[in-house]
């Protein structure tokens, strides 16, 4: 049967894999294609993700374009001048040396990849009236399930007959720096591992060309690849094994493709640079100051935690139907084949793969495809093992329960107890060290819920751990060692490492001043493991003047009383006449991990008591013990248009206070998204706060910014002289009003409403961009205004401040506000706000006033 389709298709500007760009064209999944009808039925899939399920065929397709083009296709070319051999010349000729750096090589980009309007305007009437001299050439591709091609007049060519393979590199001349060479040397590379790893490469002629692509895309015998990066040419000429001959539905089981590439891309990078993988990815001061994760562990960490928090999904999960596709697809699928290497053994898992290439290629492949040639050269019934692994979302989570080592004569009796505390079953390897500094290891089978052993040896062991490299994804290694790790280190920024096996202690020197204790001193510790279990703080402080010490402890973990997302966290404190404590309950509700409309709810308890006045601002604090409980809520969504945010809280006194109140307070956020196209930004806030009969003055809303509980939690804002005593009020914390001309004093009120509006300014400095984005640069003007709405709020003021009203007049009946410019530099910001319409809340009497603030937090 023979069917004939006529189709015509209007090529588009560069979106994702296909299209033009100025005079490139990258033609991927640009033809109707036939549909799979496989043991499964159909599949009549729509182009979606990027990734298809095609039927194997022979192809023969010809090309008509411009003559001065070169084309890079799936195929051999069969007739006509693809013009392989003027862009062999150009990359010849830039061996040579010929430029194309510098000026001339800015040329050379700019005649290769634009006309004038003119010029457009000329050829594209002369391609019309048929006058332009076009070509056809015709390609021919046996056993593929897909033809793309990639036409560029630029195009240099770099081709090698390598094993009987034709290989071909094309670039983009002002690529030539790190294309020209090294991408050959990195496919050959490539080829020679595939074909270690797996047998023959099954095409003739491998492309891999230079495209306009976010990292990369493979079609059969040719790879667009946006860089010349290693692994990624690792992973997609990895692809024509895993994608090109094993051709499985790449949607219904992406890691088929998609892990087994990345995984062959992860293995040749711990063959051949060890176990901190490629030596590229050492990492830039400071960061190199500190210990990092081996390839592996760093690989499993976004896994565990995803599997930790209750978001992990099945790997066998059809790809659209996933929410973490990427981690699934290439992350949790080379973990799954990292595992089964480890069960079946180094060397079979090298037969395997051997076996089940030349068993399958050019064939459709499926789950059951690999498993019978998985069980037959393992001799292992593994379909559990296939079940467990990608058809659950089952954690691996072993314990070392008990280590007992007995010595009777010469021999050493170690008696170990494994506890199985996950669903997920491995075959364990436990690790002896031994007191020579030998490790012994062991095979267990991991099936039982308790496992106990004895062991006997010649030299005393004096430690076990279970599969210390992980390869069983256990997701919680604290415990899979006896004695337990400890692992100790400096608390300072961009130590970012927690080791993935040790409870983490990290220590900080601290000191500081206030003019009550005079200089302080002491220390920091806290500890945690990974930075997500068991998370403590304790913190003591001697000041010398006072001689009075400082204490301040907290703890917080996770926990699943409230299923998923739920957190319980304490904390306590007794400093600079001040003492409380907060216990606190937290809860996302979240359909995903990165649900745009995760919702936040928090429930806690505080008490807050001033016991010595001394220490802090008048006005800002009242002696009395402040017990309160709250609830709160937070929900952020973001669209395409603006990133939005939520929060409100209500909290009344309790048992045992000595105030009376409620309180209830309401805060939005409306700002750009990550990538806004226009130049400028608008951001704006509004802020509602009410508190009802008599709350003390630290839990009334601050006109100026941030009330004094926030404060306190800024060492330098806490008591008084910290910050210098004339400069207290420059110091400016966003939140509550936020009315950034009325910092001066305290103005603490119960009915504030208030809104602040800033426009973010286009810096003429395009130059140094990326310099900007890394100092977080931004320059804005800001327009803050609000009401009091608390009734004669000019009598709730202190009388010093009072006083200064004049004959009746309360500025506060009015709507006040305050505008400004200011300037943010990482994240220190400084702010220039001048009063607006009504002065005299102390004792100015101009019309204006322009100050000057500082600050670390941002009102947005
Ligand atoms: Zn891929």
């Amino acid at each position: 049967m023979s069917i004939t389709i006529a189709f015509s298709e209007k090529v588009k500007r560069k979106v994702g894999r296909s299209g033009y760009m100025e005079r490139h064209y990258d033609m991927g999944q640009w033809y109707p294609k036939m549909v799979v009808y496989d043991h499964n039925g159909w599949h009549p899939d729509q182009f979606r993700l990027g990734e298809f399920y095609g039927e194997f065929a022979t192809y023969d397709v010809s090309v008509t374009l411009p003559d001065d083009y070169v084309i890079a296709a799936t195929g051999d070319p069969v007739e006509g001048d693809p013009g392989w051999k003027e862009a062999r010349a150009r990359a010849a000729e830039r061996a040579k040396g010929a430029g194309d750096r510098g000026a001339a090589g800015n040329a050379s980009r700019t005649k290769a990849r634009g006309m004038s309007a003119a010029e457009k305007a000329e050829r594209l009437k002369k391609i019309s009236s048929k006058e332009y001299p076009n070509k056809t050439v015709t390609f021919h591709a046996e056993k593929v399930h897909d033809f793309a091609f990639v036409a560029d007049p630029s195009f240099a060519l770099q081709d090698s007959l390598y094993k009987g393979i034709e290989i071909m590199v094309f670039y983009r001349p002002w690529n030539r720096a790190t294309w020209q060479d090294s991408v050959m040397a990195r496919t050959i590379r490539t080829i020679d591992w595939l074909e270690r790893i797996a047998g023959p490469f099954p095409y003739k002629r491998m492309s891999v060309v230079d495209t306009p692509t976010r990292g990369g895309m493979e079609y059969p015998m040719l790879v667009m690849n946006g860089g010349a990066d290693d692994a990624l040419i690792r992973h997609e000429v990895g692809h024509m094994y895993f994608y090109g001959a094993l051709a499985n539905d790449e949607r219904r089981e992406a890691w088929l493709d998609e892990g087994f590439t990345q995984f062959q891309t992860f293995w040749y990078a711990e063959e051949h640079y060890g176990p901190y993988g490629e030596a590229k990815d050492k990492r830039s001061f400071p960061y190199n100051l500190f210990p990092r994760r081996k390839m592996w562990e760093g690989i499993a960490e976004p896994v565990i935690q995803l599997k930790r928090e209750g978001f992990d999904e099945r790997i066998s999960t059809p790809a659209q139907n996933l929410n973490n596709y990427t981690l699934m697809a290439y992350v949790k699928a080379p973990l799954f084949l990292r595992a089964l290497r480890y069960t079946v053994g180094d060397e079979t898992f090298e037969k395997i793969l051997k076996e089940y290439y030349k068993k399958w290629k050019f064939k459709h492949v499926d789950e059951e495809a690999f498993l019978s040639v998985c069980k037959d050269l393992s001799g292992m019934d593994l379909d559990e093992f296939f079940r467990q692994w990608l058809h659950t979302t089952k954690d691996c989570d072993y314990a070392v329960k008990q280590f007992k080592v007995e010595q009777s004569d010469d021999i050493y009796k170690a008696h170990v107890k494994i506890e199985r505390k996950g669903e997920l079953m491995m075959p364990l390897t436990l690790a002896f060290r031994l007191k020579n500094g030998n490790t012994a290891t062991e095979r267990v089978d991991g099936f039982l819920r308790t496992i106990e052993k004895d062991y006997t040896f010649d030299v005393k062991p004096v430690s076990v751990a279970i599969n210390p490299d992980n390869e069983i994804l256990d997701i919680y290694q604290l415990d899979n060692f006896k004695p337990r790790k400890m692992h100790l280190s400096l608390d300072v920024p961009f130590n970012t490492y927690y080791p993935e096996n040790a409870y983490d202690f990290r220590l900080l020197p601290i000191g500081f001043y206030n003019d009550i204790d005079g200089g302080k001193l002491g220390l920091r510790m806290r500890g945690s493991y990974d930075n997500y279990f068991r998370r403590f703080t304790l913190q003591g402080l001697y000041g010398f003047e006072s001689g009075s010490f400082d204490l301040y402890g907290s703890l917080d973990f996770p926990t699943h009383y409230f299923r998923r997302d739920g957190a319980l966290s304490a904390e306590g404190y007794y400093r600079e006449g001040r003492q409380g404590g907060r216990l606190e309950i937290s809860k996302i509700r979240r359909k995903y991990k990165l649900d745009p409309l995760a919702q936040h709810f928090r429930f806690y308890l505080t008490y807050n008591e001033m016991t010595d006045s001394s220490y802090t601002y008048p006005g800002t604090y009242d002696s009395g013990k402040d017990i309160k409980a709250g609830l709160s809520f937070a929900i952020a969504p973001t669209t395409d248009i603006f990133a939005s945010s939520l929060f409100t809280s209500y909290e009344r006194s309790i048992w045992g206070s000595d105030f009376n109140y409620e309180r209830f307070k309401i805060e939005t956020r409306f700002t750009p998204p990550g990538r806004s196209p226009l130049p400028v930004k608008m951001r704006l806030r509004f802020f509602y706060g009410q508190s009802t009969i008599d709350p003390p003055s630290q839990e009334r809303f601050n006109l100026g910014g941030a009330g004094s509980l926030a404060r306190e939690g800024y060492f330098w804002l806490r008591s008084v002289g910290a910050f210098p005593r004339d400069y207290y009020d420059n110091f400016h914390l966003a939140g509550d009003a936020n009315m950034r001309g009325y910092t001066d004093a305290a103005f603490n009120f119960k009915r504030v409403f208030s809104s602040n509006i800033e426009l973010s300014l286009p810096l003429p400095i395009s130059r140094t961009r990326g310099f900007k984005r890394k100092l977080g640069l931004d320059m804005y003007i800001f327009y803050d205004w609000g009401k009091v709405m608390d009734k004669g709020a000019a009598g709730e003021l202190p009388p010093s401040i009072k006083s200064n009203f004049a004959g009746g007049y309360d500025p506060l009946d009015h709507i006040i506000s305050d505008f400004g410019v200011g300037v943010k530099i990482w994240r220190l910001r400084i702010d220039l706000p001048l009063y607006l319409r009504e002065p005299g809340l102390k004792d100015e009497t101009e019309k204006w006033r322009l100050r000057w603030l500082i600050g670390v937090n941002g009102v947005f």
